[in-house]
């Protein structure tokens, strides 16, 4: 039996772990959110909530789930190509591990190989493990850039992330209008002429501005 975590209102308590939480099921502990915001958990609208909170929550941090170096393990391939290969615009949503609000925008990624190619829908894979999960802007665009780095040694990976984020623009400061631009670069990239090349090509017509 699971116990209640309910307590009476307005008295609050820290729960201890030997009270036995961890049965307490999740949709139970989201109907109790529910109840400490104000809210009737029993209406008619808040009914199926929980549980459908639980099922989407589960879908946004469903990365945790997978290993990103097995994917890309998957799809290597041996290439004589020494350009750069850049894959632009990946569409990104996630969840800010501050407030568990949403931060979304555009991923670019770039690498120059040096003997082996990822197929290209695999880094939009990528992009979508570190994604669901929660993240600061900063780490997910240094993760991208590192398991790229690792799985196929290029010469050298560019990651830029243009991302806007509620928490800043529904609560806090309110920049509605403000994007984040976090950047990544590893080997090669780290040189002013390939690095300038890559941002000029993510900034050509085509990278939709957010
Ligand atoms: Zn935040």
């Amino acid at each position: 039996m699971a116990q209640p975590i309910a307590v009476s209102k307005g008295v609050r308590r820290a729960v201890r772990i030997d009270e036995g939480l961890s049965e307490v099921s999740t949709e139970e502990m989201y109907r109790e959110i529910l109840s400490r915001l104000g809210e009737d958990p029993s209406r008619d609208g808040l009914l199926a909530t929980p549980q459908r909170v639980e099922k989407s929550m589960a879908f946004l941090t469903k990365g945790y789930q997978e290993d990103p170096g097995k994917i890309l393990r998957g799809a290597m391939f041996d290439v004589d190509y020494d350009e750069m290969v850049i894959v632009k615009d990946i569409e990104m949503f996630s969840l800010c591990e501050h407030h568990m609000l949403p931060f979304f925008g555009k991923v670019h990624v770039a690498y120059i190989p040096n003997g082996k190619v990822i197929g290209l829908s695999k880094i939009a894979r990528l992009v979508e493990v570190f994604a669901r999960r929660l993240q600061v802007q900063e780490r997910l665009t240094r993760q991208i850039a590192d398991t790229i780095q690792e799985a196929i040694a290029p010469q050298g990976v560019g990651v830029v992330i243009e991302a806007r984020h509620l928490c800043m623009m529904m609560r806090g400061i309110e920049k509605q209008r403000s994007s984040t631009v976090t950047s990544a670069m590893v080997g090669c990239f780290r040189q002013k002429e390939t690095r300038l090349e890559f941002l000029s090509l993510v900034r050509q017509p085509g990278a939709s501005a957010l």
